[in-house]
């Protein structure tokens, strides 16, 4: 296989709207938002092969799954069902958000 020449891609881009940025965005903002269900720690995006084979039509950007940046655990963004379990060791504070309100 050849790969195009990057040049000859942005003449052929010249002109069409682009409705890449603002979906990487928005899904940036999202996941700001998202905080690990195990740990409460920070999450990024991951986009697996199979994200990529499961694109519907009238995405963009692929959602992928939440990994936490602290312990590991790979979610759901949307259904927060817990694909990984993290390693709870790698939390040095501990989670009081998730303990009951005294
Ligand atoms: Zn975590």
């Amino acid at each position: 296989m050849e790969l195009m020449n990057p040049d000859d891609i942005l003449a052929l881009l010249e002109g069409v709207p682009d409705i890449i940025t603002p979906a990487v965005e928005a899904r940036r903002r999202r996941f700001s938002d998202l905080k690990c269900p195990a740990c409460g720690g920070n999450v990024r995006p991951e986009v697996t092969a199979e994200d990529l084979e499961r694109l519907r039509a009238d995405e963009v950007v692929p959602d992928g799954r939440a990994r936490c940046d602290t312990c590991g655990c790979l979610f759901d963004p949307t259904t927060g069902l817990i694909a990984e379990r993290g390693d709870i060791r790698r939390v040095i504070e501990p989670a009081t958000h998730l303990l009951p309100k005294a």
